[in-house]
């Protein structure tokens, strides 16, 4: 409430302000009177002007801070460009100077404006977009001054001549309102609501200035202007209008920023390369242009060779930094393609990515080792029972977290050698390495009691639910004595014919399958006993019955 009191006074003011010194430059005679109205009215209308981008910052978070910050930069500049030419009109009273020093804070600060513009503060970037780093900010203003020290500079000290550098302090002046006017009217395109109509009036009162700009320069020019003459109600006028301007935005914050748009960054990127590329040619027309003075022209190759060197460093601090968030985001990507994303599990690239490196393990191991127990790779094919049941009682989302349980339960019943891998919707697969097979049973019945010995808690009121789960698993190599006669593939399907077994069973068992005479011999395992399925008639037959195929 305070604040929007704030913002009401400091409009009240402003217009006060403009309003003063629009009667004192009508109704006052050329003189000191009318000067010490005119200036000290133009400084407090800017005074005004950054107040108001100030508490803007104020009030806004992120890229819109800043936003606001680096326009409240750019009044300072012009603040002090304001001071000193006051200092000047006022105080020492002397005729200004054809090159005024302060000529260069006018200058400078566009930079800061444009450079807060440019951060499109009206977008919030995605994550995936291109940052438009510090950097590329840093090379684009480099440039500008670059273009600044060679072309205008250039004729204020190393070689003075008025006409030169007044023209090129115009012509890089209205450029720069130009560019601004520009990136204005294309934001304002693309944006909507109050942001459209933000950029609408920060467009007219770029306009409005830089065409109050162009009146004064041209009174300049043919004498016809004073410290208070009427030109200078316009040009403090766009002043007010700026600070108007300001208020009006007070508590924008950015939209998030839709498809296709995430390229504004790697575009602001390519701008700075750009403008990087252009200073060996910036340097070479200095060197080669007949009509520059010999002074002049070394003066412009080696500005422009400093300007290469410095932006060459950021550029270099710049690709390291890339380097780096490349690498983090390469080890990210990485991870997060080889993770189911909904258990957090190994998925099947996973298991495609590894399973030649551990097959391969095991083949030479039971080539060279003289250890029969820790050389075999056994599969273990594991699907949750009469998951449908699930989804269709309770819905999909507590069917997710029931397999998210189950996850976690299936990796606290493996050893840290073991893989786990969600193989499939409501399908696991356990790839235990190094291991015998003479033991693999035991894993089997770990996992059955992992699932059914424990209700899952489901729904808000946590409600007991209980759930089984069927295995089937087989052991690589197949044949001991011909290992490589058998593939891990073909392994799988046998393990996947166990699960089925398992299913036909009455599911909640596991059914170890192993090579016999013939065909293959299935072990099975006893349906954990806390389930409350009912027993069939395989169940009865014994835990570790062996049922020829
Ligand atoms: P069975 O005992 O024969 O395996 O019965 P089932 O209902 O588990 O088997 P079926 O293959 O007929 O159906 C599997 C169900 O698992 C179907 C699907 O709705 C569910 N499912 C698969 N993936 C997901 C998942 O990611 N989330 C949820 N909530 N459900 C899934
Ligand atoms: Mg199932
Ligand atoms: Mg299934």
């Amino acid at each position: 409430m305070q604040g929007r009191n704030h913002l009401k006074l400091l409009l009240w003011v402003t217009v006060l302000f403009i309003a003063l010194l629009t009667a004192g430059c009508l109704l006052l005679p050329r003189g000191m009177t009318v000067a010490v109205v005119s200036d000290t009215f133009g400084t407090l209308l800017i005074v005004c002007a950054m107040l108001a981008f100030t508490w803007n910052a104020q009030a806004a978070k992120g890229r819109v801070r800043w936003f606001w910050m680096l326009q409240a930069a750019g009044w300072a500049l012009w603040l002090a460009d304001q001071i000193v030419w006051d200092v000047w009109d006022l105080v020492i009273r002397r005729r200004l100077p054809d090159m005024y020093p302060a000529d260069a804070l006018l200058f400078l600060a566009g930079a800061p404006m444009l450079g807060g513009l440019l951060l499109r503060p009206h977008r919030q970037p995605s994550s995936a977009s291109v940052r438009f780093g510090l950097l590329d900010f840093l090379l684009l203003v480099l440039w500008w001054l670059d273009l600044y020290v060679s072309l205008v500079v250039c004729w204020q000290y190393p070689y003075p001549n008025v006409a030169n550098y007044s023209r090129n302090f115009d012509l890089l002046s209205e450029a720069g309102s130009a560019v601004m006017i520009a990136v204005l009217l294309l934001f304002w395109r693309e944006s909507q609501g109050a942001w459209k109509r933000f950029y609408a009036f920060f467009c007219g009162a770029a306009i409005f200035n830089a065409l109050a700009f162009f009146l004064i320069n041209r009174a300049l020019g043919q004498g016809l202007y004073y410290t208070g003459s009427w030109y200078d109600i316009p040009y403090c006028a766009s002043f007010a209008v700026y600070a108007i301007v300001a208020l009006a935005g007070h508590g924008l914050t950015a939209t998030p920023e839709t498809a296709g748009e995430e390229s504004y960054g790697a575009w602001m990127a390519d701008l700075a390369m750009m403008a990087v590329l252009s200073l060996p040619i910036i340097a070479l027309v200095a060197l080669l242009d007949p009509r520059l003075p010999h002074k002049a022209s070394n003066f412009r190759v080696l500005v422009t060779l400093a300007t290469i060197f410095v932006m060459a460093f950021l550029i270099f601090i710049q690709h390291r930094r890339l380097n780096r968030e490349l690498s983090r985001t390469n080890v990210v990507l990485q991870e997060a393609s080889l993770t189911d994303p909904l258990t957090g599990l190994r998925n099947r690239r996973y298991f495609s990515a590894t399973i030649d490196a551990d097959v391969s393990q095991a083949l030479r191991s039971h080539a060279d080792s003289h250890d029969p127990h820790t050389r075999d790779l056994v599969f273990y094919l594991i699907d949750a029972d009469n998951f449908k049941e699930v989804n269709d009682r309770y819905g999909h989302d507590v069917g997710d977290a029931v397999l998210v349980e189950m996850a976690r339960r299936l990796s606290s019943s493996i050893r840290h050698s073991d893989v786990l891998v969600r193989w499939g919707g409501e399908e696991f697969l356990i790839v235990s390495r190094y291991t015998d097979r003479a033991e693999a049973e035991l894993l089997a019945q770990r996992v059955l009691s992992s699932i059914a010995d424990t209700p899952f808690r489901v729904g808000p009121s946590g409600e007991n639910m209980r759930r089984t789960c069927s295995v089937g698993w087989a052991a690589f190599p197949w044949f001991l004595d011909d290992p490589r006669s058998v593939s891990y593939e073909e392994v799988l399907t046998i393990a996947d014919r166990g699960l089925n077994r398992a299913k036909q069973a009455g599911r909640n068992c596991a059914f170890g399958m192993s090579p016999a005479t013939g065909d293959c011999s299935a072990t099975m395992v006893a349906r954990s006993h806390a389930a409350p399925l009912a027993i069939d008639a395989l169940a009865v037959a014994g835990p570790h019955s062996t049922i020829q195929s």
